[in-house]
């Protein structure tokens, strides 16, 4: 049993003043392996103190200076890359490769902020104007549980390159990744107060740190509501806000689309991170006239995502990250079927031998049609819809027939078909025969998927203030 009772505030960790715990349950067995702290108000207070105070010298170091830091921070989570990756797959059950390759993506973020640390970044002549951008404040970053370090490491590098200061507010979902990753970012020994993080309830830590008049940018990745709730929180003081929210992305198989490609592709992206992502294409839309064809290759192709221990070389699907979480997707292809859905592959309840832990069955409903809750609502579990369309210009209806705009995929054997479906839909980012992404161009979502944009340039502008002065 492992009992996390620090905040890490002011470069120290330090005990907290909220007290009570949460339970740490490894969901690949259902075991309780350790507490987590519930730091309150007061803690969130220290922190926002804390990286108010530090403010003025972490801005005013040079760039060559901060970039040394960010150096220091990905040497560290190098060092700590298999401590990291293992809590990963411990707390949250992602699969070995998976929390490997975020790991490897967050130490990654900090070299990719680096990078940024030129003049040209921070000052531009226009005319007779001189544009600066200077740091935008106190920055709270909150971030969900399906990928701790990695929402972290994004924010948190970009915000310290900018020459603000940060107060992380993980997912109390995620207490031993989140100690891991700053107990890691400790070593790089940044000046005391630049970096901050509370652990604690969302309602508790996350109102007061949207709230706080000290705080200056939120950076929020999770689900809409409470981005909702956010942004109002965080309009009382006009706070700066990035709000990375939900998802029901569509695949859009084009008529003249490969099966043996495109299924294997559509099945990859829907059940990536076992369904458990906000850019997930968990709407599948078939071409009616190839429906059979479809339904075939998909129920053969989902049958090679084997489901189980996360930390077996040959899983692909792992357990919800909580058994709520668990009965919530059951709850969904409850709901689809009640609404006429008919199951094509999977289904309610574990999968045989796996009924300790929260392993849900990777499941395609059939005939969905986009009305349905199952295609409207985020599900974030490896449950996937197949809905069919009639042509291009239904596809694309059904596509944008969503309250999200975060991520598309679109599949054909010619892709300047591809990209002219892709320029229809109303989505932050769409990829057309692709999966594996780039971090220099931008990332963030249309309509109730959110504001603002992440990675590279952009994701550092969300953390600078313009400031234009004109002399001759
Ligand atoms: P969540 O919204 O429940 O929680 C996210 C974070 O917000 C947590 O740290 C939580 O403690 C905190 N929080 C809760 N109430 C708060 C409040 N009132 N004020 C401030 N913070 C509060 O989301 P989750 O369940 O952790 O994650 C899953 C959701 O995140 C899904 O909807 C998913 O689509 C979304 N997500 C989006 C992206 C993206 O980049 N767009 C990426 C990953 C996850």
């Amino acid at each position: 049993m492992r009992t996390i009772t620090r905040h890490y505030i002011g470069g120290r960790f330090v005990e907290s003043h909220g007290q009570g715990f949460r339970d740490i349950v490894n969901p690949t067995t259902g075991e309780t392996i350790g507490m987590g702290i519930q730091g309150d108000a007061e803690d969130a207070r220290a922190a926002v103190a804390a990286a108010k105070a530090a403010l003025p010298g972490w801005s005013a170091t040079s760039l060559q200076e901060r970039g040394r830091y960010l150096q220091n921070i990905a040497d560290s989570l190098d060092r700590h890359r298999d401590e990291l990756a293992e809590v990963m797959t411990e707390e949250y059950g992602a699969i070995s490769a998976f929390s490997g390759f975020t790991i490897d993506q967050a130490r990654d973020f900090f070299l990719q902020a680096k990078a940024l640390l030129v003049p040209e970044t921070f000052e531009e002549r226009l005319g007779d104007a001189v544009v600066r951008k200077v740091p935008v404040g106190v920055a709270a970053l909150i971030t969900p549980w399906n990928g701790s370090a990695w929402f972290l490491a994004m924010k948190a590098a970009v915000a310290l390159a900018s020459g603000s200061t940060v107060v992380m507010k993980p997912s109390d979902r995620s207490y031993l990744q989140s100690d891991a990753f700053i107990r890691a970012l400790d070593e790089a020994g940044l000046p005391a107060g630049a970096i901050n993080l509370v652990f604690g309830p969302g309602s508790v830590i996350g109102d007061e740190l949207t709230g706080n008049p000290d705080v200056d940018k939120i950076s929020f990745t999770g689900s809409t509501a409470v981005g909702k709730r956010i942004a109002a929180n965080a309009a009382q003081t006009m706070k700066r806000v990035t709000l990375e929210l939900g998802g029901k992305g569509p695949t859009v198989i084009l008529d003249d689309a490969d099966l043996a490609e495109a299924v294997p592709f559509a099945l990859t992206v829907g059940l990536f991170n076992s369904g458990q992502a906000c850019i997930s294409g968990s709407r599948i839309l078939a071409p009616r006239h190839r429906l059979d064809e479809v339904r075939a290759a998909l129920k053969s192709g989902i049958e090679q995502f084997k489901v189980g221990d996360p930390r077996s070389a040959d899983t692909m699907v792992g357990p919800m990250v909580t058994s709520e979480h668990y009965e919530s997707v059951q709850s969904y292809i409850r709901k689809g079927v009640a609404e006429g859905a008919s199951v094509l592959a999977g289904g309610e309840g574990h999968p045989d031998g796996l009924a300790a832990g929260s392993f849900a069955k990777p499941t395609i409903l059939d005939d969905v049609t986009n009305d349905m809750a199952v295609a409207q609502e985020e599900i974030f579990g490896p449950v996937l819809s197949l809905i069919a369309y009639d042509d291009d210009d239904d596809a694309v209806r059904i596509a944008n027939d969503s309250r999200y705009g975060l991520t598309a995929y679109v599949a054909t054997r010619d892709e300047e078909r591809g990209r002219a479906v892709a320029d229809r839909i109303q989505a932050g980012r769409t990829m057309v025969n692709q999966f594996f992404d780039d971090k220099e161009a931008p990332f963030g979502g249309m309509k109730e998927s959110g504001v603002g944009r992440e990675f590279g340039k952009f994701g550092l502008e969300a953390y600078l203030e313009t400031k234009t002065v004109y002399s001759r």
